[in-house]
């Protein structure tokens, strides 16, 4: 390691661990790394690393659908305004304009590979949701994500020049100089080494550092601590968005009730059975989603009980048993019919706008390195994500990734390097660490609240004790992630989007179009393109 330092308890002798060498290494199989990984030219030998199975993906998860200029009265300059204006003037211009403006694109690349979503007659059956001007969510009912990561996962098995390695943690990158050479792997509780001339990190988000979210809790933001640690700049950290309408399941876990209801006409009662959408923003059950969770949140803390209620009861069983099959069973399985029950519902960590700092390439501050899907910070985000912009970021930029590596010569392997560890370790479980950022870093933040969690973490960092499962590196990344989050939002002092900091309730001119960016070994700053 040459710009940061790596987890390991030990410095470790890479050439006395077993290796594999590809021409490039992908870590993460949901839409961001599937989509690279059939975009690079099949001459090209690839690994597909991810860790774990395909429904602890947020893709796999993912309901409401993707968003694409695709309606008879859209364009890709109205997706790029509505976009634009719900990131609050912290969105990066130029890749919303390039996701706006591939999105139609990318839809007819799913159709290519098989993804068949819901028509209605001969068009694609489009659904609104919060923050959209227009009708321009694609679909397949209220399972889009799964049916899109089973069509790609099929097409990947077929491909000859791909190597899927399953149950493999990335725990590192392998630097050279300043360069990114391939990456260090936990597989079957040993360490391993996969070289490669081009790595793209598509690990997903952070949300699983919360107790209170809508993620698998495997989602610890890995690949972008590894990137952190291996001196790439990570961007926009503060940024979580929370969403509004989580069930909380008979067994305790979080599911999500996606925005497509209200889109389609559920609306938000109080504990009074009130309406009260409309008291807080025009827009209604459809305002953005920071705005519909704050609401959420004030009016919880106003009735003292633990969530309010979405009514879904003007639509008929037939409808919702049809339309949103998925969240129908699932809240029937907990005893809640939502023909005839209002379903009660508070606000979750949902999506990490946060993550590894690209262009418009996916490139990173690191040669060889590419990061994109939920991992990247590409800027399309701003400060509050657009509904089911998600999705299409991961198929633009996975793409995008892939051709710049199809149009460059993958050159030669570097020599391997020894692996410098940081001897560090996190003693805060992960079970504390979780319900600390819920009730610190949530929907709504104070600055000495924030600054003592920050101190409480940093305070509990030991040195040089190993680490022996994935459990205790995943507790690792969240707390280093946990750190910059916190950096992130005591820095930024307003509020604007995910991030309302009850200290500072109003947006600070200072921060427009600014990015805090973190690099190993420095302070945070503030970054103005
Ligand atoms: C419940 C839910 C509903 C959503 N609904 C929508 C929606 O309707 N529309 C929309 O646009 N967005 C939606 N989102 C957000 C969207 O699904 C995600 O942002 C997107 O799927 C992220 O894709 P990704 O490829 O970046 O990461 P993921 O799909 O999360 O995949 C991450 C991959 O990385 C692997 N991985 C992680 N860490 C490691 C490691 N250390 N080593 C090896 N492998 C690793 C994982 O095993 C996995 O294969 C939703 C999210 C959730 C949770």
């Amino acid at each position: 390691m040459v710009n940061g330092c790596c987890m390991l308890a030990h410095d470790v002798s890479t050439a006395d661990l077993p290796q594999t060498v590809f021409d490039v290494v992908i870590i993460g199989a949901g839409i961001a790394g599937l989509s690279a990984a059939l975009s690079l030219d099949p001459k090209l030998r690839i690994a597909m690393v991810h860790k774990g199975s395909a429904p602890e993906s947020s893709t796999y998860r993912a309901q409401g659908g993707v968003s694409a200029a695709v309606g008879q009265d859209d364009s890709p300059e109205q997706h790029m305004k509505d976009t634009l204006r719900v990131g609050q003037g912290s969105c990066r211009r130029d890749a919303v304009e390039v996701m706006a403006r591939e999105g139609p694109d990318a839809i007819a690349y799913l159709q290519s590979l098989g993804v068949d979503f819901n028509r209605s007659r001969d068009e694609l059956s489009l659904t609104k949701e919060a923050g959209h001007s227009r009708k321009r969510v694609v679909h397949y009912y209220d399972a889009t994500g799964r049916h899109i990561s089973e069509a790609l996962t099929r097409e990947l098995s077929q491909r000859r020049n791909i190597e899927a390695m399953h149950g493999s943690f990335l725990v590192d990158l392998l630097m050279q100089d300043g360069t990114c050479c391939g990456c260090i792997l936990w597989q079957n509780g040993r360490l391993s080494v996969v070289r490669a001339q081009r790595v793209i990190i598509s690990t997903g988000g952070y949300s699983g550092i919360f107790g209170r979210t809508t993620n698998h809790t495997s989602v610890t933001g890995d690949g972008i601590a590894a990137a952190y640690r291996a001196g790439a700049a990570i961007a926009d950290m503060e940024f979580v968005q929370f969403h509004p309408t989580a069930f909380t399941t008979l067994s305790g876990e979080v599911f999500l009730l996606t925005e497509a209801l209200r889109g389609e006409g559920a609306v938000l009662v109080n504990a009074a059975g009130e309406r009260f959408m409309f008291n807080y923003h025009p827009d209604g059950e459809l305002a953005p989603r920071d705005e519909v969770s704050r609401a959420i949140a004030s009016e919880i803390k106003q009735s003292g009980q633990k969530s309010v209620y979405l009514d879904a009861r003007r639509f008929g069983k037939d409808y919702l048993a049809d339309r949103f099959r998925q969240v129908y069973s699932r809240l029937a399985e907990n005893e809640c019919f939502m023909e005839r029950d209002l379903i009660p519902v508070a606000p979750a960590a949902h999506y990490t706008i946060g993550g590894i700092f690209t262009d418009l390439r996916g490139k990173t501050a690191i040669p060889n390195l590419y990061a994109c899907g939920e991992t990247a910070a590409t800027g399309v985000h701003g400060a509050n994500r657009l509904a089911s912009n998600s999705l299409l970021e991961g198929i633009v930029f996975g793409r995008r990734a892939a051709q710049d590596i199809n149009g460059t010569e993958v050159g030669k392997l570097l020599s391997l390097p020894s692996i410098k560890c940081c001897g560090l370790q996190y003693m805060t479980g992960s079970r504390e660490l979780e319900k600390d950022l819920d009730s610190v870093a949530g929907v709504v933040r104070h600055g000495a609240e924030m600054s003592a969690l920050l101190k409480k973490i940093r305070e509990n960092v030991s040195t040089r004790a190993a680490y022996e499962s994935i459990i205790d590196y995943q507790d690792h990344n969240a707390c280093q992630l946990a750190i910059l989050l916190l950096e992130g939002a005591l820095l930024r002092t307003e509020s604007r989007g995910t991030h309302f900091r009850a200290d500072y309730p109003h947006k600070d001119e200072l921060f427009l179009g600014k990015h805090i960016i973190h690099r190993w070994g420095r302070e945070a700053t503030l970054y103005d393109e």
